[in-house]
């Protein structure tokens, strides 16, 4: 689905991401892992169209969307993104928000899909809520179903759970990733938390310093740590 071929960002004379190569398969959830600065965000910019490379090429569905001379902007890449800090439009209901995406859809189609993620998330009885009536998870849930609304290819989650309250984390982790996988998108997300990497992903890749240090499975990155970086960086410092 998505394709990272020798990625390189500067900003001013600065390295913030040199020679990131990348593959994402159909319908996996891929977690950027990395301690802060190291180019996470970056990265999940770069993928979005809201950077451009210095260097490289990405190429979405196997077309260029950025480099090869091409530069495809954000809202024609066919990629959700939720925020930290969910960006809810305060001044709509929770059903409004989750209908936002969908302006060109007859009034019929947006209905039933608004309906559809409005179940998907459990939040069928909250679609008049405010988001200052809803709570830390629900507010998550309603800036899921929100990204997920015009059916992206993929979805872009950056620090998805910093908002939330501790003991809400755990439980969201798996309501996220039971969400994605229902929802069948392609997910990229991006934290610096390695369980919550760990429990939410199908393969997690380390980022150390603007490049990939290994992209494996949560068990193998685990068990199975390719550099001195992975291992301390897991808590296996050898
Ligand atoms: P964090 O977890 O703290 O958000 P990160 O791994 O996501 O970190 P990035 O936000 O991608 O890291 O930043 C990587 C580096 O690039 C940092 O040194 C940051 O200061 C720098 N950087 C990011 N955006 C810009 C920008 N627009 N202009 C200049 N430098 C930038």
């Amino acid at each position: 689905v998505l394709e990272l071929d020798n990625v390189a960002k500067q900003f001013g004379t600065e390295d913030v991401i040199s020679g990131l190569s990348l593959s994402v398969r159909d319908g996996e959830i891929l977690t950027l892992l990395g301690p802060s600065g190291c180019g996470k965000t970056t990265t999940l910019r770069l993928i979005a169209g809201l950077e451009r490379p210095s260097a490289g090429h990405i190429r979405l569905d196997d077309s260029a969307v950025a480099g090869e001379g091409r530069f495809v902007p954000p809202e024609e890449r066919g990629v959700g993104v939720v925020f930290q800090e969910f960006a809810l439009f305060p001044h709509l209901t929770a059903r409004e928000n989750v209908a936002f995406g969908l302006q060109k859809w007859t009034d019929e189609q947006r209905d039933a899909r608004v309906e559809e993620l409005l179940e998907l998330v459990g939040l069928e009885s909250h679609g008049e809520h405010y988001p200052e009536e809803l709570s830390g998870g629900q507010q998550q849930r309603i800036a899921l179903a929100r990204s997920l609304a015009p059916e992206p290819e993929m979805l872009l989650l950056d620090e998805p759970f910093s908002n939330l309250d501790v003991d809400l984390r755990v439980e969201m982790r798996e309501e996220v990733r039971r969400i994605i996988k229902e929802a069948g998108v392609t997910a990229i997300s991006v934290t610096h938390d390695q369980e919550e990497a760990l429990s939410i992903s199908d393969r997690v890749a380390v980022m150390y310093d603007g490049t990939l240090e290994q992209v494996d499975t949560p068990e193998r990155v685990f068990q199975d740590p390719k550099s001195r970086f992975v291992a301390g960086f897991l808590g296996h410092a050898s």
